[in-house]
């Protein structure tokens, strides 16, 4: 069950409401939001008697019934779709998100480059490893703190925003004092320590699948970040590990419109890593646009052979500006086919 308490609801209304659910034989996880109090009730119990207690108790504006065992991420708990503002650009709603950038940080050479090229293109965010998770020890592990500083730098020259993966909850200060959102990468998706740390974040999260994991495992991690207080999570698809080895990864589209179904997060889909290979990446970035992603994550090299990491699905700037050309007439069908949505909802157009 869920509890939103109105506004204004004061202290004692709010323990009164904490200790009938307990009483209940209930567990309590309640999120201090920017306007009100909700508070998650989870466990085994009767539920219709306690939903009926608490729907009359003081300050509660509804109390509901949420089947799924994720709670807050659930389509049950918000129809509307979450719309998450980062550094002045909408990530969801009626605004697709375009991130765009190398897999790491090079050098600001590097990074200035491709940075300028992908906002010219019409990214908005753009993307680039400091800290990366490398499957051999003895591969470019990123050039952390200063890779950092050159991402900020970024978005000082050009205005853009920054999503830059997070790999430990020891560095998600360090990370969020240079960073927009916060990438958590498919090696971690149930890393849970970084997760509830991620959850007492002020910045949204980037939440990749797991490369083994299922679409219930992926939305249970959301919830821990929103469990532990941070409702801005956006959810990526990256590809998952098949029999398959012609493509790095198999695309799993259909994750899209299902995540749709049962979450209101917004969805993002990564072409790169769920296909491995550049020739491919254009295609699949039109299919995410025509099952309805809320966003494209993907990577750009000025020089990919040169690549310290995933050379091979980088773009050059010049695919990249051809891919967002020909996506065009995609987006405009992808935008009429969400404004009824929008006008449903109630969100200015
Ligand atoms: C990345 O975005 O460069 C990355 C390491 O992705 P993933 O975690 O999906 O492998
Ligand atoms: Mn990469």
């Amino acid at each position: 069950m869920i509890i939103s308490m109105r506004p204004h609801a004061t202290k004692e209304e709010i323990d009164h409401v904490c200790e009938r659910i307990r009483e209940f034989g209930y567990k309590v996880h309640s999120i201090q939001g920017e306007e009100r109090v909700v508070i998650g009730a989870v466990g085994i119990g009767d539920v219709a008697s306690c939903l009926e207690s608490l729907e009359a108790a003081p300050g509660v504006e509804s109390a509901v019934r949420i089947s799924a065992p994720y709670k807050f991420v659930s389509r049950e708990f918000k129809k509307e779709r979450t719309v998450i503002p980062v550094n002045g650009v909408d990530v969801g709603g009626n605004n697709f998100a375009l991130m765009a950038g190398p897999c790491s940080v090079e050098s600001e050479e590097q990074i200035m480059e491709t940075a300028r090229a992908v906002a010219a293109s019409g990214a908005k965010i753009f993307r680039g490893g400091a800290f990366k998770p490398r499957t051999s020890p003895y591969d470019f592990q990123g050039l952390e703190l200063e890779g950092l500083k050159l991402l900020a730098k970024v978005r000082k020259e050009t205005g853009l925003a920054i999503v830059t993966e997070v790999m430990s909850e020891q560095d998600v200060e360090l990370v969020a004092e240079h960073a927009n959102i916060m990438q958590v990468g498919a090696r971690n998706m149930q890393n849970f320590a970084l997760l509830k740390a991620l959850g007492k974040c002020s910045r949204p999260v980037l939440l990749k699948r797991g490369m083994s994991s299922t679409i219930m495992e992926l939305l249970m991690s959301a919830e821990y970040i929103t469990a532990h207080g941070n409702p801005n999570v956006m959810l990526c698809e990256r590809g998952i590990r098949t029999f398959e080895t012609a493509t790095r990864n198999t695309c799993d589209i259909a994750a899209v419109p299902l995540l749709h179904e049962l979450t209101h997060l917004p969805v993002i889909l990564d072409p790169s890593h769920a296909t491995g290979k550049r020739s491919l990446v254009p295609a699949v970035a039109r299919a995410a646009v025509a099952v309805g992603a809320d966003g494209l994550l993907l990577e750009v090299h000025p020089f990919p052979e040169k690549a310290f990491s995933d050379g091979a699905q980088s773009l050059t700037l010049e695919q990249f500006r051809s891919l967002t050309h020909d996506l065009k007439p995609y987006l405009d069908l992808w935008k009429a086919a969400r404004l009824p949505a929008a006008l449903t909802v109630g969100i200015p157009h």
